[in-house]
């Protein structure tokens, strides 16, 4: 038999465990050593006794038995070791052993055991097993003595790994929290340790199920600004409505995050929800995040800025506010030498595409791309000229959210992005884990 996800008794509490051991030579007097260090009850069987079982015996430490090894033997056992000479006898007791249900443990026999003896190398909170299921013993040594080598190295990452975790969301606090473009595992490690720990979220339309999922499952999740709903004062009132409900629900010493799509300073009225808390006296904090620009550009392998293509990129909005047809940006005064990233422009791509040809001087052979659900479930990227942007946009039916970029550098496609298939409804979870 061999055993496939390892066992490691040698871990448990066997203060009192009734253990048997057949053989008395000095591999089984290691194992007897050990058992007895960990408190446990050891009765060894064997036809002769080499001097330190018998010497243990004589002490009383152990109940030994002179003689050859008979299945009655293992009555009331909870561990059962085979380390005779003979492999004849250590088969026989691994075979009476698992028809009574009885771990057992073959000396250099994997395929008779049904757990094996990892090299064990604890620190002070951990403790690390190797193994090479019995068929290297030399090497699982090795690697114990180079774990504990770098025993502090391994300290230092454990205090990480437990400062991630230690990121909790607090009471009677807002954070305003960047959820990134999409993609879960966008995410920054403190945006996930609060989204995780959070009572109450509340969020954008954005903001995808998949992030929405790693919230804690008591938390109550409120989407603000639904889609096509912004319109006129409307927007204004919910813009009330979320600032009421952040300083209300921190009052009453819920921890709160506020989740916005992206950077919750870039585009999200971020800014404006700080400003108000400050004013209410409310605590709160900002939390980066990954913006849409960035994001769609590594999704799209464009380069925001590369030298001889791109000195400078540009964030800007196509229209300034939801409830506002213009937007309030001198199309004149825009670089033509760099890389323009443009949010909520998609609805008026025909209007933005006049404004940078006929204002901004930008030839309508200009570059330009179009990344829909930049890193989300669905991406597309088109790309053309300046020119043919309204027609592309039109063609390939893409609608918010999407980011226009222009410039230069938008006619490039780095290969190296990441592939997301499939994305799933709930995050499976491949880099939150272990976080
Ligand atoms: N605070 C956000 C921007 C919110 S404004 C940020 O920093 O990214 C909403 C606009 O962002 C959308 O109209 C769209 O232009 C852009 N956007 C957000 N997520 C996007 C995504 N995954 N793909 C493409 N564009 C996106």
């Amino acid at each position: 038999m061999t055993v496939k996800g390892p066992y490691f008794p040698i871990f448990f509490d066997l203060r009192g465990a009734k253990v048997l051991v057949v053989g008395a030579g000095m591999v089984a007097a290691r194992k007897v050593a050990a058992l007895l260090a960990h408190g446990a009850d050891v009765t060894v069987v064997a036809k002769e006794f080499s001097a330190p079982v018998r010497r243990l015996v004589e002490a009383g430490s152990v109940r030994g038995i002179e003689g050859p090894f008979r299945p009655a033997h293992l009555a009331g056992m909870r561990l059962a070791f085979a380390a005779t000479s003979d492999p004849q006898a250590n088969r026989l007791v691994s075979r009476e052993a698992l028809r009574r249900n009885i771990p057992v443990n073959v000396s250099d026999s994997p395929r008779d055991c049904s757990f094996i003896l990892p090299a064990v190398a604890s620190g002070g909170e951990f403790t690390l097993a190797v193994s090479t299921g019995g068929k290297h013993p030399g090497a699982a040594r090795a690697i114990r003595e180079f774990l504990e080598e770098h025993r502090a190295e391994i300290s230092v990452r454990l205090e990480r790994g437990r400062r991630r975790k230690a990121i909790r969301a607090a009471s009677g606090k807002v954070y305003i929290v960047g959820a990134g473009p999409g993609d879960p595992d966008l995410l920054t490690v403190r945006a996930l340790g609060l989204l995780r720990s959070a009572d109450i979220v509340l969020h954008d339309y954005l903001v995808p199920e998949e992030i929405l999922s790693l919230s804690a499952p008591g938390a109550k999740k409120v989407c603000f600004a639904r889609r096509g709903k912004t319109a006129g004062h409307g927007s204004a009132l919910k813009q009330n409505a979320i600032h009421e409900a952040m300083a209300r629900l921190a009052r009453e010493g819920k921890s709160v995050v506020r989740l916005k799509s992206g950077d919750p300073l870039v585009f999200g009225r971020g800014g404006e929800e700080a400003e108000y808390l400050e004013r209410a006296g409310v605590p709160f904090e900002i939390v980066p995040g990954i913006t849409a620009a960035v994001g769609c550009a590594a999704a799209a392998g464009i380069p925001l800025t590369q030298r001889r293509l791109s000195s400078s990129v540009t964030l800007l909005a196509g229209h300034e506010a939801d409830d506002k047809e213009d937007s309030g940006i001198d199309w004149r005064r825009l670089p033509t030498d760099g890389t323009l990233a443009v949010y909520m422009g998609v609805a008026r791509a025909e209007g933005v595409a006049r404004d940078l040809m006929e204002k901004g001087g930008f030839p309508p052979g200009t570059p330009a791309a179009v990344v829909e659900n930049g890193t989300r479930k669905g991406q597309r990227v088109v790309r053309g000229r300046l020119a043919d942007l309204p027609r592309l946009v039109e063609e390939s039916g893409i609608r918010s959210p999407a980011l226009l970029f222009v410039g230069k550098s938008a006619a490039l496609a780095f290969a190296g992005r990441r592939e997301r298939e499939k994305p799933q409804e709930r995050y499976d979870g491949s880099v939150a884990q272990g976080i």
